[in-house]
């Protein structure tokens, strides 16, 4: 018996334990620190009241006989696929429900999509960027390239007709660096990836955060789109269903390659190993998008971005270079006097007692950048803003 050797090939990811290492040290040594943690991109707000009595009404329906459900549509609820696609309706996005997937979360469609992939794909990912579209490449054995996202191109990296790619990961708002794509780029994705025959796998995990209407906040209202992009979206950041677990990937049926529809290649992939989403979860998931649902789960969102406000405006008085804040929960800033992402999380823990996330942890070139999350509480967040402003 041989083991999937390429899991040898991934590089041991000691990002959050070796932070959790470092401020359990920190904490003996010094007791009495009240350390507030920006680190983790998990919400921290309470599921919309509408959302809990949609899935408590869905509980009582499982003991009851008659309204009880077992197997559900691979694919999810009809229900839930009708409201998604109204949910783009009201972008201007006209889906069909059979272009609507389902699921547990992004993580697990975005790793798993590469099933219905040819090992041979040249693989193109921002750099830095979520670290799962990499090591989920790697562990089924294929070769990346990088594209570098740095000051240069604040953070948005553009696409380089020399360089030729099969697969294109796009993150926009992205994660960790809060940059978000406008329509004249998105534009120019598109016409690159026709012009390749890729395709587009576009994470809009955090499109709700987009405040900008000039803004995209999914790749289909780019025209052409329809033809050469995968879109994967969440609940978990759009509506704290972080623990709950549901998301959505939409396949159009437009997508084509060597006279396949993707579509029919997930739908089989999906109906073979993927279990569904649970029935509770996903009228959770349909009253989120209702109109009651939707406005308190906007009122969460709006208070991270007020978070997000209050420290992008500490970062703008203080004259240092950041992305994000804006249309993303995440500020990405550049790591004072030249120090390394590394040598910042250890003087901004032992001076202010404060944690973030190293950007070297998202790609070689998040070295010397810094990413901290509006996902915290609001006094938390003042309190860490008048350290940072004390301190640098
Ligand atoms: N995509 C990005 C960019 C993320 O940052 C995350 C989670 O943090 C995900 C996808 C995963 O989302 P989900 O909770 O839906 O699996």
């Amino acid at each position: 018996m041989k083991i999937n050797d390429n899991y040898n090939n991934l590089t041991e990811s000691y990002l959050f334990s070796t932070i959790s290492k470092k401020i359990a040290e920190f904490k003996e040594k010094n007791p009495n620190a009240d350390i507030i943690k920006m680190g983790i991109g998990d919400v921290t707000l309470p599921l919309a009241k509408t959302v809990v009595d949609a899935m408590t009404k869905a509980s009582m329906e499982m003991g009851k006989k008659e309204s009880f459900r077992g197997y559900g549509p691979e694919q999810g609820y009809d229900f839930l696929r009708a409201s998604i696609k109204e949910y783009y309706g009201k972008k201007n996005v006209s889906l069909k429900d059979d272009e609507i997937f389902v699921s547990d979360g992004a993580k697990s469609d975005l790793g798993n999509i590469l099933d219905i992939f040819s090992i041979d794909n040249k693989v193109l990912i921002p750099d830095p960027v979520y670290p799962v579209y990499l090591d989920t490449n790697i562990m089924a054995g294929r070769e990346v390239a990088f594209m570098k996202a740095g000051e240069e191109n604040n953070f948005l990296p553009m696409p380089d007709e020399s360089v030729a790619a099969d697969i294109i990961y796009l993150c926009s708002p992205n994660n960790p660096t809060g940059s978000v794509y406008t329509y004249e780029m998105l534009a120019k994705w598109v016409q690159y990836a026709i012009n390749q025959n890729a395709v587009i796998l576009f994470d809009a995990a955090y499109e709700c955060f987009i405040k900008d209407k000039s803004l995209p906040t999914s790749i289909y209202l780019i025209p052409g789109a329809e033809k050469c992009a995968i879109e994967f979206s969440s609940f978990s950041k759009m509506a704290g269903f972080t623990g709950t677990r549901c998301g959505y990937t939409v396949i159009p049926m437009a997508l084509e390659f060597e006279g396949v529809k993707l579509n029919k290649l997930w739908l089989r992939r999906q109906t073979t190993k993927f279990n569904g989403v649970p029935y509770i979860i996903q009228r959770g998931a349909e009253a989120a998008l209702c109109d009651e649902g939707f406005a308190q789960c906007r009122n969460n969102i709006e208070y991270y971005m007020k978070n997000a406000e209050i420290m992008a405006e500490t970062f703008r008085k203080k004259g240092i270079y950041f992305t994000g804040g804006e249309n993303s929960p995440y500020i990405w800033l550049k790591c004072p006097d030249n120090m390394t992402s590394w040598e910042f999380f250890d003087y901004l823990l032992e001076k202010a007692n404060l944690v973030g996330t190293p950007g070297s942890g998202f790609g070689e070139n998040g070295e010397g950048f810094f990413r901290l999350t509006a996902f915290g509480d609001r006094d938390n967040t003042i309190e860490a803003m008048k350290r940072i402003e004390k301190l640098l």
